[in-house]
């Protein structure tokens, strides 16, 4: 049987959680949030006091990391590190930063690789990430480029931490977001770079409600569903 598999990429902050959710949910898919399996290795380097950048020791941790990825009945997906859910804990800003450094290293992304390509075998999916259309799934039927200023989405993350009970200034957020975009744009390993068969979408100016039927008409637009 066919699947169909739906790839956005793009910038952290752009919002493509959240909109790839309520786009999965819309047309039956099922949704793989990539950038938290990162995170989870993040975690798994940051409790094992490893330094997130230092490549083979963070590969020397690998064999013994199990990271899981399991769907509830409403969707949800949840992140387990060796059994553990983590799902809550790998939100913070310090795990966005250990995720970022953990995912330049070649044989993290080996790792995952697997992971991410089953479930596109199995399930009609939307996945997001940084390179879902460029090397996770470069046959997906859909690819999205997802984007918005920096401005915009440092404001964003802004209210989403200050809305989770962990406010930060929007100058640091600004500041890290910057950094990660670099480190995601710059690295030899599947750097963070539109497709180019991708649709670019930029959401600066829309609003969520905009950005949804924007993705859903070009979703429309490619699979008869
Ligand atoms: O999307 P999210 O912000 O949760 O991703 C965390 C980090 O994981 C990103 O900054 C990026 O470095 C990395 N990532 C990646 N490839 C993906 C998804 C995420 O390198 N497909």
């Amino acid at each position: 049987m066919k699947h169909y598999s739906i790839a956005i990429d793009g910038p952290s902050g752009a919002g493509k959680s959240t909109l790839a959710r309520a786009v999965a949910e819309k047309f039956g898919f099922l949704y793989v949030d990539t950038g938290a399996i990162y995170r989870t290795v993040g975690l798994s380097a940051l409790r094992a006091g490893v330094d997130p950048k230092d490549a083979p020791a963070v590969s020397a941790l690998l064999p013994s990391t199990r990271v899981e990825l399991v769907h509830a009945p409403d969707g949800l997906q949840h992140m387990y590190l060796n059994g553990e859910d983590v799902t809550e804990q790998i939100r913070t800003p310090e795990v966005s930063m250990a995720a970022s450094a953990v995912a330049a290293h070649a044989q993290v992304r080996a790792f995952l690789l697997d992971t991410q390509r089953d479930l596109a075998k199995t399930h009609n999916v939307i996945m997001d990430g940084r390179d879902i259309g460029t090397v996770v799934l470069p046959d997906a039927d859909v690819k999205i480029f997802l984007t918005a200023s920096t401005q915009e989405r440092a404001w964003r993350r802004t209210l989403e931490l200050s809305e989770r009970g962990a406010p930060k200034p929007y100058e640091e957020v600004l500041a890290e977001l910057e950094a990660r975009d670099r480190d995601d744009q710059t690295r030899a390993e599947a750097p963070l770079r539109q497709a180019e068969d991708a649709v670019r979408l930029d959401n600066s100016q829309l609003t969520f409600q905009e950005t949804v039927d924007a993705l859903s008409e070009i979703v429309q637009e490619r699979i008869a569903l």
